[in-house]
C-alpha cells in the first residue's frame, strides 16, 4: 500500500542544530524560505543576483552567495532543474540535499555526496506560501534518493513539514516516479486534452456556435475550474448530484463512446522516451543550443497571433472585463 505521510510523521527536531540553506529565491524558493522560518527554522538564502539578494534581505533573511550552500547541513535547491547540475556547490558526506522535483536525481543529473531527498509540492510557488499562511495545505510527493547517513527520511520529512507539505498528506514516491509522472502530465495529458478540445471546437463551429461561447464553455466562464474544484472537495459521486438529470444521463450514457480510440501506443511511446532519459538528453541539447526549437514552437502555438485573438475575446468576456478596459461600452 502506498505510504502517505502526515504532520505527525514529520519531526522538526530532526533538524535541531542543523544549518539550512535555501538556494534560489524564485517561485518556490521564497515561499519555502518564509514557511521554513515561520515553522521555527532559520534558513539562509543563497542567490547569485543583486536584485534577488535585495528581495531576500528585505524579507529579513541572512543572505549569502550560492557557494555558501556547500557548508549547510541541509541545502534545498530551488532553482530550475536544468541549472542544478551546474551549480558551484559541493555537499558534505553528512549533508542532505533536497530537490523540489525528482528530475535531477531521476535522470542522473545530481551527483552530490551525502543524502538526497525530494519534497515536491503539487502546488505553484506563491500558493505554497498562501496555503501555509491560510493554515491549509497542499499535497506533496516525498521520497529519498540516497540515504548515506541513516537520517535522510527523517530530515526530508522535517523539511516537508516545515514548508507545510504534510498538512494534506505527502505521497511517498521515488524521485524517478515523481519525475516520470510530472513529465507525463506535461507531455501526454496536456497534448491529449488539447487535441480533445480542438476537436470539440471544430464540432461546435460546425454547428455555427460562436467561438466566444465555446471558449466560455472550455475555460473562460470558470465553470470547468469550479467543477474540478467540487470534484476535489466532494468527490465524483457527490458532485454529480449538482448536475441536472439530463446532464447526468448524457454524461454517463455516452461515456464509452471513445473507448475504441486507442491512445495507449502513443502514450507508451512518449512515456518510454521520458523513462529512458531520452527526453532529458533532448532537453539538455535544446538548452545547449540556446532553445531554438522552444522559441519556434512558442511562436507557432503561443505567438502574437494567438495572443491577439485571445486578448480580443478575453477583453469582452470573463474576469478581464473590468469597467476600465471594457471594449463594448
Ligand atoms: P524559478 O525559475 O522560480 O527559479 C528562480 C531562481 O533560480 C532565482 O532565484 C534565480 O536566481 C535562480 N537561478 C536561475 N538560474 C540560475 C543560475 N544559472 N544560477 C544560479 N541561480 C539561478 O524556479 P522554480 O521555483 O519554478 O523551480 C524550482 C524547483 O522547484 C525546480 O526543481 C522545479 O521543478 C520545482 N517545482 C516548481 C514548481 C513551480 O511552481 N514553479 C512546482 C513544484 C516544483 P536569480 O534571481 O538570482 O536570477
Amino acid at each position: 500500500m502506498t505510504t502517505i505521510y502526515y504532520e505527525k510523521d514529520g519531526d522538526l527536531g530532526a533538524l535541531d542544530g542543523q544549518k539550512v540553506a535555501v538556494v534560489g529565491y524564485g517561485n518556490q524558493g521564497r515561499p519555502w524560505a518564509l514557511n521554513l522560518r515561520d515553522s521555527g527554522l532559520a534558513p539562509k538564502v543563497c542567490v547569485r543576483n543583486d536584485e534577488t539578494r535585495e528581495k531576500a534581505l528585505d524579507d529579513g533573511f541572512e543572505v549569502a552567495e550560492l557557494e555558501a550552500a556547500s557548508q549547510a547541513d541541509v541545502a534545498c535547491l530551488l532553482i530550475p532543474d536544468d541549472v542544478i547540475p551546474n551549480l558551484p556547490i559541493t555537499r558534505p558526506a553528512t549533508g542532505l540535499t533536497i530537490v523540489a522535483s525528482g528530475y535531477t536525481p531521476a535522470f542522473g543529473r545530481l551527483a552530490v555526496a551525502g543524502d538526497i531527498g525530494m519534497v515536491a509540492p503539487r502546488m505553484l510557488g506563491p500558493e505554497v506560501r498562501n496555503c501555509y499562511t491560510e493554515g491549509t495545505g497542499f499535497i506533496s510527493a516525498v521520497g529519498v534518493e540516497t540515504d548515506a547517513t541513516g537520517t535522510a527520511l527523517a530530515r526530508t520529512l522535517a523539511i516537508a513539514r516545515g514548508i507545510g507539505g504534510l498538512r494534506e498528506g505527502a505521497i511517498e514516491m521515488t524521485p524517478r516516479q515523481e519525475a516520470i509522472l510530472d513529465l507525463a502530465v506535461e507531455q501526454i495529458l496536456s497534448p491529449a486534452l488539447t487535441h480533445v478540445n480542438t476537436s470539440f471546437i471544430s464540432a461546435m463551429l460546425g454547428q455555427g456556435i460562436p467561438l466566444e461561447a465555446v471558449m466560455a464553455e472550455l475555460f473562460l466562464s470558470g465553470e470547468v475550474e469550479r467543477n474540478y474544484g467540487m470534484l476535489r472537495s466532494e468527490g465524483f459521486v457527490s458532485q454529480l448530484e449538482h448536475h441536472s438529470p439530463a446532464s447526468q444521463y448524457g454524461q454517463l450514457s455516452r461515456r464509452g463512446r471513445y473507448d475504441a480510440l486507442d491512445y495507449a501506443p502513443i502514450m507508451s511511446e512518449i512515456v518510454a522516451s521520458i523513462a529512458s532519459g531520452a527526453f532529458a538528453d533532448e532537453w539538455d541539447a535544446e538548452g545547449a543550443a540556446g532553445y531554438p526549437k522552444l522559441k519556434e514552437l512558442k511562436q507557432q502555438h503561443a505567438g502574437p497571433g494567438v495572443k491577439t485573438m485571445e486578448d480580443a475575446v478575453r477583453a469582452r468576456l470573463g474576469p478581464a472585463v473590468a469597467p476600465a478596459n471594457r471594449q463594448d461600452d
